[in-house]
């Protein structure tokens, strides 16, 4: 079909063609963008993935061109042959980087038409995501998307290329296996062959790759899709994509040395340079300074204020004198109008009793001195919003809660945490007024040493608070019937940003630890042996100390992106019901194929 192109073996890219090709031949191919029709004249703009060439027919030198011209329109794909021209000077467009050339029209021809599409790629206007996601391919089209499909590979490319010249393999993993728990609940594949056994999609690939630290490859890494049904916030997809690592032999540092290696040479294929090492923080003390164990670096850190008030002003106040007063401050907001305050309070979740004062106006009527050091102690500029959170006179209650000899109790993790989320509502609701939410600002963390366990209030239990293959800390080891709550893991997050990039641990590498550690979490040993009892087998054939972690590949690109969707970064995304809107999945299956995997689709009770 396009022999056509005769001696002309090479094509040119759309968005190829620059001022020293003049008088050259040359050839595209592409989509008609736009095409603009001046009586004898018929200016075309030819796209590809590369950008844009603007091809002209003028009648009076070629008809045939001409006339084939007048048929065609928006999303047709076309093959032009013709001259590079330099433009007039005043028809230099400087806005493309082809702007001051255009082709000459030779020859044409139509190699497909296509259908009025609901939507142009050119469309400056964006239609509703529904309709974006029904004709993906055509939203595919569009400059932005295409630029965030090629920033994923080479982001995708520089993490492999950097990795394997570190000595680490990729090493597929399968998709049909059994469950590993990471939290959510299993997507299942029934067996035909074995009815009424099912298989699970990995929610990652965690035990493979730590039997594959057994099998002798000590550096394994693998950028693999990964499963997990859950229901889904506006940042989750049900599949998405791990950098998923695993060495033999590492400390915790060696780690994350790779880690900020393979990032940096990410982050350098998007143009940005980062620096490294990146900073390290206890889980205590990220609890403390900013409430949340993904801190963003970006805005200030609490400031601890209740030595500002004198103790009758704590009373006066109705707040708690032992419980952490903390103010939060966000830069330049300004003062917040009656409306802004009342808009707030709904934002703030309280837990354990915790207070906000989100009037700092009013404080510093009633107590001018304690505002006047609040703000001195803040370091608040006078266009800075303050507001406080404080435990209530009446917080309390959690005297005989079991984490209570940890270094934060749990009293005081309530307040925090509820601070911690304020602020992080206060810093998205006023990015515009602060402006420190710059793209190109990346702030990475590294946090550490998080507790091992978490209360679970309504079970009245210690369930994992990481996957339950990471280990202990060696010195806490003791504890783990006895304390569980002092307990910390060799687990660790990467954090950019106020984003959880991806988190790790060190592994138990040793079997009997392995079951101490099911005994904690409740497991009998039954149940132990049945969902993980080839694991637990495999770790008694000399199991290497190992450890690893695993990074969300979408997330990382759309922050490279600057984009503020999972979606704008995944080529054919699911939307927050988990359906895949242009091949319309899921759907109901044909009787006989549920016949052969023995399935009875029962409708939900009240439904008929
Ligand atoms: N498997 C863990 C996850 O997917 C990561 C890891 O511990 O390596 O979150």
């Amino acid at each position: 079909m396009l022999d056509f192109l005769g001696d002309l073996r090479r094509t040119h890219m759309c968005g190829g063609l620059r001022a020293s090709d003049a008088g050259k031949k040359a050839v595209i191919m592409g989509w008609v963008n736009r095409r603009r029709d001046l009586g004898s004249l018929v200016f075309l703009d030819v796209r590809d993935r590369t950008g844009i060439t603007q091809v002209v027919s003028d009648a009076e030198t070629n008809r045939t061109v001409h006339d084939k011209t007048v048929g065609l329109r928006n999303e047709y794909v076309v093959a032009v042959i013709g001259t590079v021209k330099r433009r007039d000077a005043n028809t230099v467009n400087k806005n493309i980087p082809t702007g001051e050339v255009e082709l000459v029209a030779d020859e044409l021809r139509i190699l497909n038409e296509s259908k009025q599409p609901p939507f142009l790629p050119g469309d400056t206007v964006l239609p509703n995501e529904e309709l974006r996601l029904q004709y993906r391919y055509i939203d595919l089209r569009r400059d932005a998307m295409q630029r965030n499909i090629e920033l994923r590979h080479r982001v995708a490319l520089a993490i492999r290329d950097y990795l394997s010249s570190q000595g680490f393999f990729e090493i597929e993993t399968p998709f049909m296996t059994r469950s590993t728990p990471e939290g959510a609940r299993d997507y299942l594949v029934p067996s035909r062959v074995q009815m009424g056994s099912f298989y699970a999609l990995p929610q990652s690939p965690q035990l493979f790759k730590q039997i594959l630290m057994i099998s002798g490859f000590d550096k394994y890494f693998q950028i693999v899709r990964c499963f997990r049904d859950e229901d889904l916030r506006a940042d989750r997809q049900p599949e998405f994509t791990q950098i998923d690592l695993e060495m033999s032999y590492p400390q915790p540092e060696r780690v994350w040395e790779v880690v900020e290696g393979f990032l940096t040479a990410a982050f350098k294929s998007a143009g940005h340079e980062i620096k490294t090492p990146f900073p390290r923080m206890d889980y205590d003390d990220a609890m403390r300074q900013y409430g949340i164990d993904k801190p963003d670096l970006r805005l200030p850190a609490f400031t601890e204020v209740r030595d500002c008030f004198a103790a009758e002003n704590l009373q006066t106040l109705a707040v708690h004198a032992e419980l952490p007063v903390i103010a939060i401050r966000i830069p330049k907001v300004g003062e917040l109008s009656r409306k802004e305050r009342d808009d707030l309070k709904p934002m703030f979740h309280s837990k354990g009793g915790a207070k906000l004062f989100e009037d700092f106006k009013r404080i510093e009527k009633s107590f001018p001195d304690a505002a006047a050091k609040i703000r001195a102690k803040a370091a608040a500029a006078p266009e800075d919003l303050i507001v406080l959170v404080t435990g209530s006179a009446q917080s309390g209650g959690m005297e005989s809660h079991p984490a209570n000899k940890r270094k934060v109790t749990p009293q005081e993790m309530a307040i925090y945490a509820s601070a911690g989320l304020i602020r992080v509502a206060l810093g998205q609701k006023y990015a515009e007024r602060h402006g420190l939410f710059k793209y190109g600002d990346f702030r990475f963390l590294w946090v550490t040493n998080f507790p091992m366990f978490e209360y679970d209030e309504q079970e009245k239990r210690f369930v994992a608070a990481h996957h339950p293959f990471t280990s202990p800390h060696e010195e806490d080891m003791d504890k783990l019937e006895s304390d569980p709550a002092m307990v910390r893991a060799l687990a660790y997050d990467v954090v950019l940003n106020g984003t959880e990039l991806g988190s790790g641990s060190i592994r138990i590498h040793r079997q009997d630890i392995q079951r101490q550690i099911f005994h904690a979490l409740g497991l009998t040993e039954e149940e132990a042996r049945s969902r993980f009892g080839f694991f637990l087998e495999a770790l008694q054939y000399g199991t290497p100390p190992h450890g690893g972690i695993a990074l969300g590949l979408d997330r990382i690109v759309m922050i490279l992106a600057g984009a503020d969707s999972l979606r704008e970064v995944i080529p054919f995304p699911k939307t927050a019901r988990a359906v895949d809107m242009m091949c319309e999945a899921p759907t109901p299956v044909s009787e006989a194929q549920l016949k052969d995997l023995g399935i009875v689709v029962k409708p939900p009770a009240g439904q008929k």
